[in-house]
């Protein structure tokens, strides 16, 4: 390609609403251009990488044993009425969806497990046609209350999005484990480094699911992980080992205490001479059910913090948010950091996380302004609510799994996610097949995402450098680009040609640089838009050589012209699959 004649426009400003290197670099770059909140033109460039990651998941899925289909992309509401999930996803507010000029309620579909479930009923009859996975590519609508990051985080974006139908749980595992296998695959031939970690299944549902997560500083995911056993999971669902709790003793009388203006845990500890897992925290939440919203109460040991996602599951609730100052009030009849459970509104929902279990003579909020109330005991003083793990595992935790190690703490880009769905779809919207003894049984499913736009954004956010963008090999737009340094210089210009033509008769993607102008901006030009490779067609010229330089480590090399397509054919080749780490 000749940067002549290439549609695409560097930027000098960086976008006044980039957040992230990865939004920042792309538009900088060229690569996308926003249409709307979330919306993005992505330019010949950024669709060349979109397309190769594409290839990349394509070839990994095909050799799985997947089978490409396309979906539609417009969905009937009645297909989601069916499955029961409709109201979530209308009262979470994420789904596209309008009317037809009949009236029919449609969506744009944010993702398929209803479409794909619709198909297969109609296609499969027989345990004979069973195991099938099949997938697409194409197009995703999800209204996201927040759009941000650029490509991570669209409201129209790319993926990949695979279901597998088995006959049984045991069948089901064969088809996960293939699909996991491949994601791995797939991932390391991106040249990405990330790591799997166990998750929550969020609104998809089902009984178990992992989420595939590129390492990044800026990533949104907070992680743990044990170095010592490999257990990893993502905070929303990771577990620990409780720590030790204070001992409370024998119950004694509860009683009132003054506590003017002490409104938190760190507050109460100094005033009160009393250890935080002496304590019991009371976190209000409003949740949003199908039928209205209820105020909720958590209790946890003052030491420990509440993940939202796991009361969320707990409830079963549509939707979860921190209870505004009003409902405090109105629910407890004092300020915000003085509720407890003794006394709270009968209308409260209250639930408690397993560290309160064997908690006596606890500390907690009074529901009275500037008082809690000391040495409470559960079934004597309050009902004993009902336990669930609701704890927010902490990096230092020691890990649940092995028992011995610390977890450590890191953040990671969620690039795909598969789960085991079961029979949740099948049953609700009544997909069934013949069995081999001639009953009818449900189909047991598994889902399986990857956002292949967000895969191009993660690669950036991983492999970048304070000039630009570093792609890695196997998804760069263009393997390398060729600057003439004098564009007067007939000598210069014949070399620069020559080359040109070389590299493309030997399979390496290339840009010549034949704008008119001064070599300054070209120079930059290719480090912000992160050519692996750069050939330097000048000076060197008077000795036969070019001067190739490797964007990953600056590496540069003087290599003679007549051998440089060769030399890079091989270079770019040895890189092309992956597994080569391009930052450190
Ligand atoms: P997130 O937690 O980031 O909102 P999700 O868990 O809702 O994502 P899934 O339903 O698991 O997403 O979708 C499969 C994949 O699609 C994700 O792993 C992610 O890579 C990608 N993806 C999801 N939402 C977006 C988005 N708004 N923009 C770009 N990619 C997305
Ligand atoms: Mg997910």
């Amino acid at each position: 390609m000749r940067a002549s004649r290439l549609l695409n426009r560097t930027l000098f400003d960086d976008p006044a609403d980039a957040e992230s290197a990865s939004h920042r670099l792309l538009a900088r770059g060229g690569f996308i251009r926003r249409i709307g909140s979330g919306i993005y033109a992505y330019s010949p460039m950024m669709w060349r990488t979109l397309r190769k990651v594409s290839q990349i998941v394509r070839e990994e899925m095909d050799a799985a044993g997947g089978q490409e289909l396309m979906l539609p992309i417009i969905q009937p509401m009645e297909l989601w009425r069916e499955s029961g999930r409709a109201d979530g996803y209308l009262s979470a507010g994420i789904m596209f969806h309008l009317k037809d000029r009949k009236d029919a309620h449609l969506c744009l579909g944010p993702t398929h497990e209803e479409v794909i479930t619709d198909f297969l009923r109609h296609t499969v009859d027989s345990y004979k046609q069973l195991p099938v996975t099949a997938y697409q590519i194409q197009n995703k609508y999800r209204d996201e209350f927040r759009p941000r990051f650029g490509l991570m985080r669209g409201r129209e974006f790319i993926m990949k999005d695979a279901y597998s139908f088995d006959i049984d749980e045991a069948g089901l595992d064969v088809s996960y484990q293939a699909m996991r296998a491949a994601y791995i695959k797939i991932f390391e031939r991106c040249g990405l480094t990330f790591v799997v970690v166990e998750a929550d299944s969020g609104a998809i549902g089902g009984a178990a699911s992992e989420e595939f997560m590129v390492t990044a500083d800026t990533g949104e995911d907070a992680l743990l992980t044990c170095s010592n056993c490999g257990y990893g999971a993502n905070v929303e669902r990771a577990d620990s080992k409780l720590r030790e709790g204070a001992p409370g003793g024998e119950p004694v009388e509860m009683h009132l205490e003054s506590t003017p203006g002490i409104t938190s845990v760190e507050m109460l500890t100094d005033f009160c001479k009393l250890p935080a897992a002496r304590m019991i925290k009371t976190v209000l939440f409003e949740a949003t059910y199908a039928d209205g919203v209820k105020p909720v109460a958590v209790l946890i040991r003052g030491d420990q913090d509440v993940q939202p996602i796991k009361v969320t599951n707990a409830l079963g609730c549509l939707d979860l948010v921190v209870a505004s100052e009003q409902t405090v009030r109105s629910v407890t009849g004092a300020a915000p950091g003085y509720a407890g459970p003794v006394g709270i509104a009968a209308e409260v929902v209250v639930i408690a996380d397993h560290s309160v279990e064997g908690m006596t003579n606890f500390l907690c909020g009074a529901n009275q302004t500037d008082h809690h109330l000391l040495d409470v005991n559960f079934g004597r003083d309050v009902e004993r609510p009902p336990l669930h793990d609701l704890r927010a595992a902490q990096p230092g935790d020691t890990c649940a799994r092995c028992g011995t190690a610390e977890l450590g703490g890191l953040r990671g880009i969620e690039v795909g996610h598969v789960f085991k769905l079961g029979r949740k779809y099948s049953e609700a919207m009544d997909a069934t097949f013949t069995t081999k003894d001639g009953k009818r049984d449900t189909f047991v499913m598994g889902c399986y995402g990857i956002g292949v736009s967000r895969v191009a954004a993660a690669a950036v956010e991983q492999n970048h450098d304070d000039k630009g963008i570093v792609w890695p090999v196997p998804i760069a737009p263009y393997e390398c680009v060729v600057i003439p340094m004098k564009m007067n210089d007939e000598s210069v210009m014949q070399a620069a040609e020559k080359l040109y033509v070389e590299l493309q008769r030997v399979g390496v993607e290339v840009v010549l640089d034949d704008r008119w102008g001064r070599p300054g901006p070209k120079m930059k030009d290719s480090e912000l838009i992160g050519f692996p490779y750069r050939v330097i067609c000048g000076r060197s010229l008077t000795d036969g050589n070019v001067e190739i330089e490797r964007r990953a480590d600056g590496t540069k090399e003087l290599v003679p012209l007549a051998e440089a397509a060769g030399w890079l054919a091989e270079r770019v080749e040895a890189e092309r699959h992956g597994g080569v780490r391009t930052t450190s």
